[in-house]
């Protein structure tokens, strides 16, 4: 599968039709799909509907979008009219939205087709999409380990060539981890650049949505598509959208010297060697290409990890709540009353994550626990803001590893939820600050897998992580390997 530009450029040529891509696509997907099960819901006739329209506009001597006709794949807790949209749970097999969330609804405006709905945890509570209502999804680099989550089933989708891109959603690494332990590029934006509505609500302060690519410059394409202010989304921030991709090329020379910073706390215990040694050499490779590297502390971005496991949960018990069984989704059917129906089907439904964050926030969030709990997590949550905002006084950007290993094996950490939860241990506090942070691949370990490195800017510098990103990609060959099965 080819990068968005290529795809555009063999449209407008004429040398492919959208329909021969879309059925190319599609192929490559049923393919796939017995070993990797990245997709819950193939979408094979709207897909090929969408592309003859495109066919169709092109051969009228339309204009179109840089996204026409380009296969992509969207996370399935992103409501899609008419389409099955799950979750990842069981208790919304049978939910069909009525309504199109705004960030699909700006990609059919642009004519991008779309192939299919991937796999989850369940509603993006896990770190290795294993936690899924409808079986894991395999990682492509090894079919024994998983694709990192809970935005698996897009990274590995990417990684696979199912797709040319994806959408995913980032509540605390779920774009950047799987991106990472899948060997791709992934994204999440500052907390208010792209639309929430239509995005199934896990916890409404920490989520985005973000793209997936198997290039930084599809990466800033995507985002460009999707980003934007929408009046459905009260936390929507109302900012002009630059043309990222546009300032990717000619290479990037930064103005002034880049000044980046190297988390002095990420590097310590639990972190693979590996990856350490990746991320110093992707480093000393930024400083070859001009930049200068400190080392900065932010004194407070372990108790990211903590907090996270207050405010998330606390959010997800409110949001979650709406999950009754009386609107829709399954319904317990062996209930004599209300209070018997709820109790069933939320026991049946939702499987033993979602059940137990439910837990801890209803806990968390109960009176003589608000206090000591929710409230001390959003202080905290505060001081890691300090930490970042003191940072960013001093350097452009902030380095460091995106997930502490490499992808694991599946079963691996599934009864260790603590070990689960340390996946994301580098991830989480970006999201509490608000902050974007993209994850690009930057080596791999002695066994072939992928490793990748995170970038953490200011709120609102996408267009400056994006030309770093790009800048170190094309003077690495990273993000050219391929996975084993392709
Ligand atoms: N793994 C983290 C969690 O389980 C983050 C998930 C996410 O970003 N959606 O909550």
């Amino acid at each position: 599968m080819t990068s968005i530009r290529e795809l555009h450029k063999q449209l407008v040529r004429k040398e492919r039709s959208a329909v021969e891509i879309a059925q190319e696509t599609l192929e490559r997907i049923n393919t796939l799909e017995p070993k990797l099960h990245s997709f819950l819901h193939i979408m094979a006739d709207e897909a090929l509907a969408q592309a003859q329209q495109v066919d169709a506009q092109i051969a009228a001597g339309e204009t179109i979008s840089p996204l026409a006709g380009v296969p992509i794949a969207i996370k399935d807790n992103l409501c899609t009219t008419g389409i099955p949209t799950t979750g990842g749970s069981r208790i919304l097999e049978n939910f069909v939205p009525p309504y199109e969330s705004t960030v699909t609804q700006k990609l059919k405006d642009a004519g991008a087709v779309i192939v299919g709905k991937t796999n989850l945890d369940e509603f993006a509570m896990g770190s290795s999409t294993e936690n899924s209502g409808y079986g894991r999804t395999c990682n492509p680099w090894d079919l024994d380990r998983v694709p990192g989550g809970s935005s698996g089933g897009s990274a590995a989708a990417v990684a696979a060539r199912q797709c040319a891109v994806a959408l995913g959603s980032d509540t605390g690494g779920s774009i950047r981890q799987p991106a990472a332990l899948c060997g791709v590029v992934g994204m999440k934006p500052t907390y208010g650049l792209v639309s929430r509505y239509g995005l199934m609500a896990y916890a409404s302060s920490l989520d985005q949505i973000g793209p997936f690519g198997r290039s930084v410059e599809d990466a800033a394409i995507l985002l460009g598509a999707i980003a934007g202010h929408d009046p459905k989304d009260s936390t929507s921030l109302n900012v002009q959208i630059p043309d990222y991709a546009k300032l990717l090329r000619p290479n990037f020379r930064p103005k002034s010297r880049l000044r980046i910073g190297i988390i002095k706390e990420t590097f310590g215990s639990g972190l693979e060697t590996v990856v350490e040694d990746a991320v110093k050499k992707a480093l000393e490779l930024l400083q070859e290409l001009g930049a200068e590297i400190q080392v900065i502390s932010c004194p407070r971005f372990g108790y990211g990890l903590p907090a996270y496991y207050i405010i998330a949960p606390s959010e997800a018990s409110a949001n979650l709540a709406r999950y009754d069984a009386v609107k829709y989704g399954i319904r317990a059917e062996d209930a004599d009353n209300l209070i018997e129906m709820y109790k069933t089907t939320r026991a049946q439904g939702f499987g033993t994550e979602v059940k137990r964050r439910i837990m801890l926030g209803t806990y968390a969030l109960s009176a003589g626990y608000y206090d000591a709990y929710y409230l001390k997590a959003q202080k905290v949550r505060t001081l890691i803001k300090q930490d970042f905002d003191a940072a960013f006084e001093k350097v452009d950007i902030l380095v460091c590893p995106t997930s502490p290993t490499t992808a694991f094996k599946a079963g691996e950490k599934t009864d260790d939820p603590l070990a689960m939860y340390l996946s994301d241990l580098m991830t989480i506090p970006v999201n509490l600050a608000g902050l974007p942070g993209i994850s690009i691949p930057c080596g791999f370990d002695s066994q072939g897998l992928p490793i990748g490195m995170q970038l953490i800017s200011k709120v609102l510098r996408e267009d400056l992580l994006f030309q770093v990103a790009h800048a170190y990609e094309q003077s690495t060959e990273w993000h050219l390997q391929t996975p084993p099965l392709v």
